[in-house]
């Protein structure tokens, strides 16, 4: 289903390009990803798919750009760390609690959709995707009660529910089973040490010399349902 370009986000073949507004997203995910918005919006919620497909380049330069401190890192609760007492497997750490690695990004696959309703927040309110934020008291806690009931029955799940060691729980992060399960099947540690290799990764020593490790941690370690 994937070949190892699109696997990696290099490019676009698997995707159906949609506007207004504007994402990528896997040809097989459009319909279902619809008819969830649609039930979704019958029970008054606006689904909008904050980020979708995102390509090898841009996942490169967030990383490129979190290891040469010219962007926060952040903890679990969102707030920046001190960068400056971090060794560097720390750092390679702390960026993949977030971003993952170039490459392995399951928003390559086009099958994954961080979803925000943006009629829930006040005017100015900016998206920070913080877990708060789907809490109790959070802008889009009723919207996650909604997700809660209804995600499963389209087809997607939450992958990153719950920290379990690798990414920090990113609740609004779905992804489409049925098709996301192939693609991780397929992206083996020789396929991502391959394109890493070839990279100008920031700090790429130290991430090949710990890709088996990393590999399992944050690309395998996914909650289930
Ligand atoms: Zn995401």
């Amino acid at each position: 289903m994937f070949n190892e370009w699109e696997l990696t986000g290099r490019a676009r073949t698997h995707l159906l390009q949609i506007d207004h507004p504007r994402y990528a997203i896997h040809r097989e995910v459009h319909e279902p990803f619809k008819a969830m918005q649609d039930a979704a919006q019958r029970d008054g919620f606006a689904l909008h798919p904050f980020s979708a497909f995102r390509d090898y380049k841009t996942q490169l330069r967030i990383w490129n750009r979190k290891f040469a401190g010219e962007k926060p890192l952040y903890d679990r609760n969102g707030k920046a760390r001190d960068q400056s007492v971090l060794s560097l497997d720390e750092r390679i750490d702390c960026i993949l609690n977030w971003s993952a690695l170039p490459g392995a990004s399951r928003h390559h696959w086009g099958t994954e959709i961080d979803v925000v309703d943006l009629t829930l927040v006040p005017p100015g309110y900016v998206v920070q995707l913080l877990p708060e934020e789907t809490q109790p008291g959070g802008v889009f806690h009723e919207l996650h009660l909604w997700l809660d009931e209804h995600i499963e029955q389209f087809g997607f799940f939450r992958p990153y529910k719950a920290y379990q060691g690798g990414m920090y729980e990113e609740p609004w992060h779905l992804s489409y089973k049925p098709v996301a399960t192939l693609a991780l099947d397929a992206l083996t540690l020789e396929l991502l040490e391959q394109v890493i290799a070839a990279s100008s990764l920031l700090g790429k020593d130290a991430v090949l010399r710990r890709l088996p490790e990393l590999y399992e941690r944050h690309v395998r370690n996914i909650c289930e349902s």
